[in-house]
């Protein structure tokens, strides 16, 4: 795949849903110990019913990578519930929003943007807060450096991936200031955040696609 078309928008979605399934329970039990151990279920909910909309498509087929990634933003907003529902909701329709039809490094990484800066509008959340940005900021600035350096897709995707796995990680001593988890306080830090873990997953499925 050498730009994001509609095709590899669709696997991307679609390997995140067998990976979201695969995590189900180590998402639940990183919710468990720092909030109401949901995080797991409610996107696996969230996407059994993205699948079902992508295995009923409009007429004629979803008609951009973009419209597809709205759709699934939309699904995602009905159907998860919880702080992640909006968020995540929110971030899939303002990245459809801005994504060309055949997106390059650089065109992803503006979408990409697009829904971090949605998840931040929404949430209110600052990098180093323990939430979802802790994972789509870094990822965000890996996908924009490798495609100034000229990286192919498969690559500058695989980046973003790998600093969001990072970012994730490095949330474990933080303590969290939004969400569920900053009502333990203190109490919150040691643990890797559910949110920014689901992230990385995401991003982990958009690279794999791509590849
Ligand atoms: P809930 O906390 O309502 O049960 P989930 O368990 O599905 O919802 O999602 C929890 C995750 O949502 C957290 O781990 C965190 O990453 C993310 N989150 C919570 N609040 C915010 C926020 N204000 N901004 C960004 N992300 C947030
Ligand atoms: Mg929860
Ligand atoms: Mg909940």
């Amino acid at each position: 795949h050498r730009t994001l078309d509609t095709a590899l928008a669709e696997a991307w979605i679609r390997t995140a849903a067998a990976a979201v399934e695969d995590a189900e329970r180590h998402l639940t039990a990183l919710d468990t110990a720092i909030g109401d151990g949901d995080h797991g279920s409610n996107l696996r909910r969230g996407f059994t019913a993205v699948l079902a909309a992508l295995d009923a498509p409009p007429e004629g087929g979803f008609e951009s990578p973009g419209a597809l990634l709205r759709t699934v933003g939309s699904t995602l907003t009905a159907k998860v519930g919880g702080a992640s529902g909006p968020l995540y909701g929110q971030a899939f329709r303002a990245a459809g929003a801005e994504l060309p039809p055949d997106a390059d490094p650089a065109a992803c990484a503006d979408a990409l943007a697009a829904g971090l800066a949605a998840v931040r509008a929404l949430g209110g959340a600052e990098p180093g807060d323990k939430t979802l940005v802790d994972a789509l900021a870094p990822a965000v600035d890996a996908l924009r450096a490798a495609a100034e350096t000229g990286a192919t897709l498969a690559r500058a995707t695989a980046a973003a991936a790998d600093a969001a796995e990072r970012g994730a990680r490095d949330t474990t001593p933080l303590q969290a200031r939004r969400g569920r988890a900053s009502y333990l306080g203190p109490r919150s830090t040691g643990h890797q955040d559910p949110g920014a873990t689901s992230a990385a997953l995401l991003l982990r499925a958009l690279a794999d696609a791509a590849a």
